[in-house]
């Protein structure tokens, strides 16, 4: 059964492996041995049920106490292509008799419920009807008094469990002390139980605490390099939050605030906003955050101080459950803490002196100068051993120290000159970090002799650092069309007369070798960020005709790996994470007809996958020229692709590299091979004199598009044979 529930991973989730404990989970629940899972939020507890649920013959039930979750849940399956139904008060009546009808029959696998309507008659007579197979709890610390969100509904659950004596029972929760998962067993009456305990680290999390000083700056300057990303920021009271909010909206921020002073339309209004990518950045009191599944959350923000280690974990717990970097920022300042003391001195008895310990746990996380994970783990009673995790501020620990920023402001700023003082930063980092997007190459500036120069920083670091020489008076920003203008200091720098000195941010240095790029991978790094815009604008269309949240169509990981291995075949398609067979069906065409375009204009190539790059690279470094001269011997453009086992335009690129060397190649082969007309040829050849050969586009663009970009990239070669370029 377990090879069924891999073949199942990967052909209906799309996902090569499972995560840890989930395959031991698995197997456990398909032996029908009652199961508690403890794993931290993120840690892919709902496939511990959902595989099982496909695998046996009846039905499985799942007890979920929030209404609003559910069917956020079913609409994933369903894209999944899983037959699951709800069945609670927020759905309409035919659509209750429909669902009902569907779990009669057999045809619904899953069933969605909150434990009150499971207490109902209507639906325990329902159930009496079908088998059932699997009994699932989430949130399974709702059952236990102990726990801090005890629910009294959830104690019937007990009682309805008897009615299913044949079915399994798996409880799921991702906070449990001991007390709590020994009761959530013994009130359930778990036959042989096996309990499952996941690392409570949550290794993609960059945990990092700084000094409070002009919050609302060190907020800007944090956002700065994170638009379009989605965001929670906590504060401590109403007032706060709406003065937050209201500073964020006046720079220019997609933001909504959150607290319990809204009426309800409001909150569900802005979070449905924020899950649905309307907006990016919640500004809110605890109040929020319950009920969000949203993975791609990608920072959570604690402007004030959080009440406790417990409610912190849980918090920081909604950014990154896609398993991407994600970034965690406290601001802490002395007054917080005496805000929260004096709080605590109201109270009395017990209840102060547990207070106390909570504050006392807290303000050593807060100001440890080991890394942050050994008094956090410490709290779960877990032991963090290894001390330099890479992805906590004491472990960069650079984070105060001046630099000397010249030599890179030097570049910036030549780039800029270079360019006419016509462009923004992300521009100018583009060039700098030698990009292929378009607005570079049709520009031209590529050619600059500042292309490419730039690769030591990270995209960010970059717009970082130009936000840095705008704030220092060396640049300011054209008004109208915010283009980047120099002042007479900056003039200085680039003279040697003046230096710059300043802090970066240095948890964000991309690529190989640093500490951060641990838990950030190759694709995450490098992928291409317009294509991933323009899959993101796909995803968005999607999701509205749809109704559904755009996480549900595909997590940004399947979007970083599409707009990193540019996958141009349903066959390769189905490499991507996340890409199972249902959404390759459903979504597949609109992804892959933006990715072909996409590819076919910036004259990309799909990228092959690690493993196979890696045995084939040690031959490849002189490859253009083993072409090059197979091809003057007379080989043919078709006969080297299939030799070589590459597409055309890989074969032409070579040769292109191997003219660009100062060869010879000769130029018969090339026209035939284009296969077009002479009349043609003379068009594209005239076309070229007039906008030039090295790009593309405006040749196309010249000729009424009447000549497809293979053609075209041939008759470049051919033409620069010719003249030389
Ligand atoms: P939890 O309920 O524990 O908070 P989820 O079940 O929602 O976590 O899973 C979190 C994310 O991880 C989801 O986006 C899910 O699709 C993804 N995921 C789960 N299992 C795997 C796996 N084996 N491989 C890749 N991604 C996974
Ligand atoms: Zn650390």
């Amino acid at each position: 059964m377990i090879t069924q529930a891999k073949s199942i991973l990967k052909e209906t989730f799309g996902f090569d492996q499972f995560r840890p404990l989930q395959e031991n989970v698995i197997k456990n629940v398909l032996e029908k041995k009652d199961t508690l899972v403890i794993m931290p939020t993120g840690g892919g507890k709902s496939l511990c049920y959902q595989i099982p649920a496909m695998l046996f013959d009846g039905l499985t039930i799942v007890v979920s106490p929030l209404i609003s979750l559910m069917k956020d849940q079913v609409d994933q399956l369903t894209s999944y292509g899983i037959p699951a139904v709800v069945l609670n008060s927020s759905i309409s009546d035919d659509l209750y008799r429909l669902n009902e009808q569907k779990v009669r029959s057999g045809q619904a696998k899953m069933l969605y419920v909150a434990p009150e309507s499971l207490m109902t008659d209507r639906i325990r007579h329902l159930l009496t009807q079908v088998k059932v197979d699997c009994f699932t709890i989430d949130e399974a610390h709702c059952i236990s008094e102990w726990g801090h969100d005890f629910r009294p509904d959830y104690r019937q659950l007990a009682e309805i469990r008897k009615d299913f004596p044949e079915a399994v029972c798996i409880g799921l929760t991702a906070t449990a002390t001991p007390r709590v998962r020994e009761d959530i067993k013994e009130i359930l009456e778990f036959r042989d139980a096996s309990t499952f305990v996941a690392s409570f680290d949550r290794e993609n999390l960059f945990l990092n605490v700084v000094d409070k000083s002009g919050p609302v700056d060190q907020i800007l300057d944090f956002l700065y390099t994170r638009k379009g990303q989605s965001g929670i920021i906590y504060c401590f009271s109403r007032r706060q939050t709406d003065e937050l909010y209201q500073d964020l909206k006046d720079e220019g921020h997609s933001v909504r605030p959150y607290h319990a002073g809204l009426s309800e339309h409001q909150r569900e209004t802005y979070q449905n906003a924020f899950i649905r990518d309307d907006i990016d950045i919640i500004v809110a009191t605890v109040a929020f955050g319950m009920g969000i599944d949203k993975p791609d959350v990608r920072f959570v923000i604690h402007h004030d101080m959080p009440q406790n280690i417990e409610s912190y974990y849980q918090q920081i717990g909604r950014a990154g459950r896609d398993g991407l970097r994600s970034d965690c920022l406290l601001l802490y300042s002395h007054s917080d803490r005496q805000k929260i003391n004096y709080f605590i001195n109201q109270k009395e008895g017990e209840e102060k002196e547990v207070a106390k310990k909570h504050l006392e746990d807290l303000i050593n996380y807060l100001t440890t100068s080991d890394c942050r994970r050994i008094p956090l783990m410490e709290y779960f009673g877990e032991t963090y051993n290894g001390n330099d995790c890479g992805m906590c501020d004491n472990c960069i620990s650079m984070k105060d120290e001046m630099e000397d920023l010249t030599v890179a402001a030097q570049k910036f700023l030549s780039c800029i000159v270079r360019t006419d003082e016509r462009f923004g930063a992300t521009h100018i980092t583009d060039i700098l970090r030698g990009s292929k997007a378009k607005k570079v190459l049709e520009n031209g500036h590529d050619e600059l002799s500042t292309y490419g120069i730039g690769e030591e920083f990270s995209k960010d670091q970059w717009v970082q650092l130009s936000r840095l020489l705008v704030r220092k008076d060396f640049l300011t920003k054209d008004p109208k069309y915010g283009s980047l203008l120099l002042t007479d200091d900056a003039r200085k720098v680039l003279k040697d007369e003046k230096r710059v000195t300043g802090v970066l941010d240095r948890t964000q240095t991309a690529i190989d070798g640093s500490a951060a790029a641990r838990t950030s991978s190759d694709v995450e790094n490098r992928y291409d960020e317009n294509l991933f815009e323009e899959l993101r604008k796909v995803r968005k269309d999607l999701a509205v005709q749809q109704d559904v949240a755009p996480y549900v169509i595909f997590p940004d990981t399947t979007l970083m790996e599409m707009a990193y291995y540019f996958p141009q075949s349903s066959e390769t398609l189905t490499g991507i994470y996340g890409v199972g067979d249902a959404k390759q069906k459903k979504y597949g065409r609109d992804f892959l007809e933006v990715i072909k375009e996409y590819c076919e204009e910036n004259n990309i190539e799909e990228r092959e996958r690690e493993i196979k790059k890696k045995t084939k690279k040690r031959s490849s470094s002189k490859k253009h020229v083993q072409i090059g001269e197979d091809y003057n011997n007379g080989k043919s453009l078709e006969h080297l692709a299939e030799e070589h086992g590459v597409k055309m335009p890989t074969i032409l690129k070579h040769l292109k590299t191997f003219l660009e060397e100062g060869n010879d190649l000769r130029q018969d082969g090339i026209l035939d091979a284009s296969g077009l007309s002479q009349r043609k040829v003379d068009e594209v050849n005239q076309a070229m004199d007039k906008v030039g050969p090295e790009l593309l586009k405006p040749v196309y663009e010249e000729l009424n598009k009447s000549v497809g970009y293979s053609e075209l990239r041939m008759m470049q070669l051919y033409y620069i044979a010719k003249n030389g370029s």
